[in-house]
């Protein structure tokens, strides 16, 4: 698929943010480019629009970029997973491992019914901790986890089908 290649293309990376050593890959230079964030968000919309999916969940922050698009285009709802004490109704957490320390997701309880079926949406995957909290509290609410995809993935986790037993599905490796 050509798109792939003027995605990866269109990634900028910016070494030494946010700390020294971290190759950060940044989406903004992708979805500044018209065409090219609709390509994006044409190859997920043509992957989910018939898998019966009616909850498009988006991890803060730049999960909240793609997910939208996605769930608007294949007319699901959109759910946003954020970090502590940003939701302000009752909520639900699940922490995760990052590479020093620790941090959690919230997700509003009643966001999903039981039996819906989600799609998970981020930027990135790494080790996939992420993505595995973001499971962890759908499920904890009922929802059937689909897929996770992102459009970035790291070569390890690229090759990787399943994160937690649930498929995963990534566009481009970091530039
Ligand atoms: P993981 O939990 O190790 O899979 O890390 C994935 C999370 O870290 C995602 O929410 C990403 O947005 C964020 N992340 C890690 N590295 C980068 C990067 O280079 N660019 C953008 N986001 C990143």
């Amino acid at each position: 698929d050509p798109r792939l290649k003027a995605i990866s293309d269109a990634l900028s990376v910016v070494p030494n943010f946010p700390k020294p050593g971290i190759m950060f890959q940044d989406i903004t230079t992708l979805v500044s480019n018209h065409k090219v964030f609709k390509h994006t968000v044409d190859i997920f919309v043509d992957r989910y629009r018939d898998m019966g999916i009616s909850v498009v969940a988006g991890v803060e922050a730049r999960g909240f970029i793609f997910a939208p698009p996605i769930a608007l285009a294949i007319g699901a709802k959109f759910i946003p997973l954020r970090k502590p004490g940003k939701l302000p109704g009752e909520v639900i957490s699940e922490a995760y491992e990052l590479e020093y320390g620790n941090d959690c997701l919230e997700m509003h309880v009643g966001a999903v019914e039981q039996g819906e079926r989600a799609l998970i949406i981020d930027d990135l995957v790494a080790t996939g901790g992420t993505l595995s909290a973001a499971i962890r509290l759908l499920e904890r609410e009922g929802a059937e986890v689909v897929e996770c995809a992102c459009v970035i993935g790291l070569p390890e986790v690229k090759g990787r089908r399943l994160l937690d037993g649930k498929p995963l599905y990534v566009l481009v490796e970091p530039r």
